[in-house]
């Protein structure tokens, strides 16, 4: 099991804003993935979910906006398990 932090890749900005809660997944890839391509052809999972539709700040230019797009919200592992697992 990996532990993730969700971002999203902002409109306004360029910079990659942190999504809350962390996440757990189990095989999930040692290095950033978005969520269209880790669930590719699958459901996703309800914890996953919760990363989408949220209502993200934006500290560069004081908006605030809603990311639905699965291909632009990145997971990036916080606690990588070395040899996989
Ligand atoms: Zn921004």
């Amino acid at each position: 099991m990996i532990t993730y932090r969700g971002y999203v890749s902002c409109d306004f900005c360029g910079e990659l804003h942190s999504l809350s809660p962390s996440v757990l997944i189990k095989g999930g890839p040692a290095k950033r993935i978005s969520i269209a391509e880790l669930y590719s052809g699958r459901d996703v999972p309800t914890d996953v979910a919760v990363l989408q539709n949220q209502q993200i700040f934006c500290p560069a230019t004081g908006k605030t906006f809603c990311e639905t797009d699965r291909s632009k919200i990145y997971l990036f592992p916080i606690y990588p398990l070395k040899g996989g697992g």
